[in-house]
């Protein structure tokens, strides 16, 4: 259990820039207990640099960024890890077993949870139908996985993880549209305890949102 009770988090003011450049501009975001707030945005617009501040993977310059009315940058990060689960545009996979790769996200899961969390993200029937099942060594599999397999692995972890702050960027921009719709259905069930912070360019990703921003040029909207 974190030692930091999740109550919300938020964005106040952020202004951020990798170099030279303003990539976010004076950005406010309110990401309430219990609710799934959507960011729409053109390719290149800051999506994924917003996202990756309320994981502290940068400081910002200006403005600051909240975990549960606190500056993130004096929530230590294990603490953070424990209260984030995120799904980032890139899944990293181990070469490993399926099941070493879906652990890194709970060392003690059971079978029962790996294969919740794994139909929940839509990937259990893909792993059943491999000879070894859970077992099988994605090193095996080189680049035979797709894309969407590998994002569907990632979700699996983040299900897995099971933080009260989900991070997705872009969780199901692989996926065709029967995936998509599992997942969606997964996180809009699992409301009790659970906010998402979700980040897509597709318009119909956005359906199981409450509040949808929209972010354009580094401003929000
Ligand atoms: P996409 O929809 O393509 O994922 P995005 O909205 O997520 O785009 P970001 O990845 O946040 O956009 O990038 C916003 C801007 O910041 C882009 O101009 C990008 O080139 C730049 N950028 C992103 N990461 C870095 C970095 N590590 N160093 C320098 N510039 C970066
Ligand atoms: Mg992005």
């Amino acid at each position: 259990q974190p030692h930091v009770d999740f109550s919300g988090a938020s964005a106040k003011n952020v202004t951020f820039s990798y170099g030279e450049e303003t990539i976010l501009a004076d950005v406010s975001v309110e990401i309430p207990q219990n609710t799934v707030v959507g960011i729409v945005g053109r390719s290149g617009s800051g999506k994924s640099t917003l996202l990756k501040l309320f994981m502290r993977f940068w400081e910002v310059q200006k403005g600051e960024v909240q975990i549960s009315g606190a500056p993130i940058h004096q929530i230590n990060t294990t603490n953070l890890r424990e209260l984030e689960s995120f799904v980032t545009q890139e899944t990293h996979l181990f070469h490993d077993s399926i099941k070493n790769n879906l652990r890194i996200a709970k060392l003690d899961a059971t079978q029962e949870e790996l294969e919740e969390a794994c139909k929940k993200a839509s990937v259990h029937e893909f792993i059943m139908s491999l000879p070894q099942g859970y077992d099988t060594p994605v090193g095996e599999l080189g680049d035979t996985l797709s894309g969407g397999e590998r994002q569907r692995m990632g979700l699996a972890r983040a299900f897995l993880h099971d933080a009260p702050l989900m991070l997705l960027d872009e969780p199901t921009s692989n996926l065709d549209s029967l995936n998509e719709a599992v997942i969606l259905k997964s996180l809009g069930e699992q409301r009790e305890g659970k906010t998402v912070l979700l980040v897509s360019h597709r318009q119909s990703t956005m359906r199981i949102a409450d509040t949808v921003y929209s972010v354009e040029r580094g401003r929000m909207s």
